[in-house]
């Protein structure tokens, strides 16, 4: 602390991702990014740009780009709002969106970025505990004072809510924005931006971080009502920003287009997924369904985060959570299938030799 420091400094607790060990043949497996490399045309893309406009500023509103990620949900550029990653796109939300002194809510096992944004933003919270099944506790979210928002699926549960009740609590919520970040959405049954038309409290907030392999590129984007999307550019303008470099621009523009490598791609880590989790049950851990590239598993017989440490010990990096209620989990992101045998492999050596 110092004693310049402002009170919102001091409040602030940052935020502390995971880890990003820089150690050769690491297998990472801790961060949920895509093991595929994105499409060619995407790289094709950024090149072009690189070598022939990287000397002019890009589009202050990325109108192009917004058209384009509109057109694929069968929507307008005015459904849209870009941002440096998603996470960018939730920090304008909770400032255009959530008003100091009432309470918003969201589960308490979620992503921990949202009680930072909160302190950060001066927003009250109300954290909402979990069912037994790790479910979301819908009717817990109705009539909320200040807004709602949760993932779909959540993180780090894995678990997806059906749309129906979605629709629960955007009806049970009408005069407060309801916030659905789906960022691990394209590995699960389906998106509430089939909502968007119908519910004007419903922002939806995506990524190009996961299912279009862009983590590196920082891309997301909202969907919503016209009157929220111009609210989230009052705030971004207000920052004199612009709304993504041009390199971002080209490539995220190209990931969109690229409908056959986004779907080829989803779909192995899909079937991995389902692969894993079988092998995973067949050596007695607990997995949850799993709708996104994560799967999150427990096992009775061995404590998480011996499991954690020994696989970091053999460079294999997996997440695990210190905090109450799931200590005992693994958050692993799904690799390639070469990937999960080497981790399947190193699992198999720790467990017999802890047995
Ligand atoms: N929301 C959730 C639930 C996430 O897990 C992540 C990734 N850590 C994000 C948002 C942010 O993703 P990005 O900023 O890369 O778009």
């Amino acid at each position: 602390m110092s004693k310049f420091w402002s009170e919102t400094v001091k409040r602030t607790e940052p935020y502390v991702p995971g880890e990003q060990l820089d150690i050769p043949n690491l297998l990472k497996l801790n961060t949920n990014e895509n093991p595929y490399p994105p499409s060619p045309n995407v790289v094709d893309a950024i090149k072009t740009e690189l070598e022939r406009k990287l000397h002019l500023y890009p589009s202050p509103s990325a109108d192009q780009l917004r058209e384009s990620i509109g057109a694929y949900y069968n929507l307008e550029a005015s459904n849209v709002f870009i941002g440096n990653g998603s996470d960018e796109v939730l920090a304008f939300s909770f400032m255009a969106f959530f008003e100091s002194g009432q309470k918003i809510r969201f589960p308490a096992v979620t992503y921990s970025f949202y009680p930072v944004y909160a302190k950060l933003f001066n927003v009250p919270y109300e954290e909402i505990p979990l069912n037994r099944d790790f479910s979301i506790p819908s009717e817990a979210f109705f009539q909320s004072e200040g807004g709602v928002i949760f993932p779909n699926p959540n993180a780090p549960t894995s678990l997806y809510m059906e749309l129906e009740t979605i629709k629960d609590i955007l009806d049970n919520n009408p005069d407060q924005v309801v916030i659905v970040d789906e960022a691990y959405i394209d590995f699960a049954p389906g998106s509430a931006v089939s909502l968007i038309n119908t519910y004007d409290n419903l922002l939806v907030v995506q990524t190009m971080s996961k299912s279009r392999s862009l983590a590196g590129l920082r891309v997301g984007f909202a969907l919503g009502n016209p009157n929220l999307i111009q609210a989230l550019t009052r705030i971004k303008d207000s920052f004199n920003s612009y709304t993504i470099d041009r390199l971002a621009i080209a490539g995220a523009e190209s990931a969109i287009r690229d409908i056959e490598h986004f779907k080829d791609t989803t779909h192995k880590i899909i079937k991995t997924r389902e692969w894993i989790t079988t092998e995973m049950k067949k050596r007695g851990f607990y997995v949850l369904p799993s709708s996104t590239n994560f799967i999150f598993i427990s096992h009775y017989n061995y404590r998480a985060e011996i499991l954690y440490t020994e696989l970091k010990n053999q460079n294999i990096l997996v997440r695990h959570f210190n905090k109450a209620g799931i200590e005992n989990y693994l958050r692993i992101t799904i690799g390639t299938d070469e990937s999960m045998h080497s981790l399947l492999q190193t699992l198999d050596s720790i467990m017999l030799k802890n047995k």
